[in-house]
């Protein structure tokens, strides 16, 4: 048996273990305070009640031979789920994106699909990825033993790196609002990435499991709102933050039919991996999903992104009144800010939790590029935030 070297030269992730360790230190000396967590890039509030509904009818369903549902007709997902995601597209006045329901494939969430869609790639492609990054893209391509070059991303191209002529690669990931600068791309910046896509026979990999967080018009929803970007993109997102299934695990993949690389297609291959290798979502899982896309239920889930919405404003709102430079929080649950005084990322993590007692992300746990900022979020209990923020303000003052 000889095992997978590349595991070997995966590096060490101690980001959260490290956080968990100071935090867990910091409360056993000091049991009386109450630390804030704004670190977590998990969702806090419950499933929307039309979700939980229609789960609870299609277990229902599950328990009786009549409406019983076996394996799922196609490991593509049901139709019922493609339709909905289809009219989630299209429903978008102006930046409408027609999809073909061949196109939409359900899956248990993006971070899956991110790792499996490496399978139709051969190990020779280089791949480009932003610094700092969201560390899944990094790892999957480790494991494969593929060669990873890194593009930076800085203040001085506002955390959205644009493509450079001279650099070569054949896969390149684009998120975008980002995990973890917060920052977003609009429909132009992206027509420059298909350029360069297409100049180098590249497949864009665009993740867009923050897009329901869009609120105004500058940035792209989809990579779709570019044309020619179907000839080149694949698109993934995730029901975890639109509706809070981060815990019941559904996402979907756009393979457009127009991706064609040496008489092979795109689409035909994912669908022929799926077939032989996935069997598929739950269907209950699969009719919950449906129900974030009804009337009753979009307007849930829109109460559930303002009220994160208004968590990332009161944070903002902190920076700004302390003079902090940060990007993010508009259209993304993240707030990327600069470390004040020049401090770096951990050290302003230590005098962030000795002096206000509050928890955030050291902003080089996702790459050198993120040396010197740090990662707030607004996935937090509303009260809880509003008072972090009021103690981050006061801190500042001190310095
Ligand atoms: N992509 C990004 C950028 C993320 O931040 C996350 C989760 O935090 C995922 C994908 C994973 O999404 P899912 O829960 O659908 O696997």
């Amino acid at each position: 048996m000889k095992l997978n070297k590349h595991y070997a030269e995966l590096s060490e992730s101690y980001l959260f273990s490290t956080i968990a360790h100071k935090v867990s230190a910091y409360q056993a000396a000091h049991p009386d305070r109450d630390v804030i967590r704004l670190g977590i890039g998990d969702v806090t509030l419950p499933l929307a009640a039309s979700v939980t509904e229609a789960m609870k009818k299609a277990v229902e369903e599950q328990g009786r031979k009549e409406t019983f549902h076996g394996y799922i007709p196609s490991e593509q997902g049901y139709e019922f789920l493609r339709s909905a995601i289809r009219g989630y597209y299209a429903d978008r006045g102006e930046r409408s994106v027609d999809l073909d329901m061949s196109e939409i494939f359900i899956s248990d969430g993006a971070k899956s699909d991110l790792g499996n869609l490496l399978d139709l790639f051969d190990v020779d492609n280089t791949v480009l990825v932003p610094d700092p990054v969201y560390p899944v893209y990094v790892d999957d391509n480790v494991m494969a033993g593929r060669k990873i070059l890194y593009m930076a991303a800085n203040a001085d191209n506002n955390f959205l790196p644009m493509p450079d002529d001279s650099v070569h690669a054949d896969i390149v990931y684009l998120c975008s609002p980002n995990n973890p600068t917060g920052a977003a791309y609009t429909a132009g910046q992206l027509a420059e990435w298909v350029r360069w896509a297409k100049a180098n026979n590249a497949l864009i990999l665009y993740d867009a499991a923050y897009e329901c967080f869009i609120s105004e018009p500058g940035p792209a929803r989809s990579i779709y709102e570019v044309e020619g970007a179907k000839e080149c993109a694949v698109e993934v997102c995730s029901f975890s933050k639109i509706a809070g299934f981060t815990g019941t695990r559904c996402g979907y993949t756009i393979v457009p039919q127009a991706i064609v690389s040496d008489g092979q297609s795109l689409n035909k291959m994912w669908l022929r991996r799926q077939t032989t290798k996935f069997n598929g979502v739950a269907y209950v899982v699969q009719r919950g999903a449906e129900a974030v896309f009804t009337k009753e239920g979009m307007q849930e889930i829109q109460h559930n992104l303002d009220y994160y919405r208004r968590n990332a404003a009161v944070i903002g709102a902190a920076l700004d009144k302390a003079g902090v430079w940060y990007c993010g929080g508009k259209n993304s649950p993240y707030i990327w800010m600069r470390c004040p005084n020049g401090m770096g990322s951990w050290e302003f993590f230590d005098w962030l939790l000795e002096t206000a007692n509050v928890v955030g992300t050291p902003g080089e746990g996702f790459g050198p590029c993120g040396a010197g900022y740090f990662r707030l979020t607004a996935f937090g209990d509303a009260d809880k935030t509003r008072e972090a923020a009021d103690r981050i303000v006061a801190a500042l003052k001190t310095l």
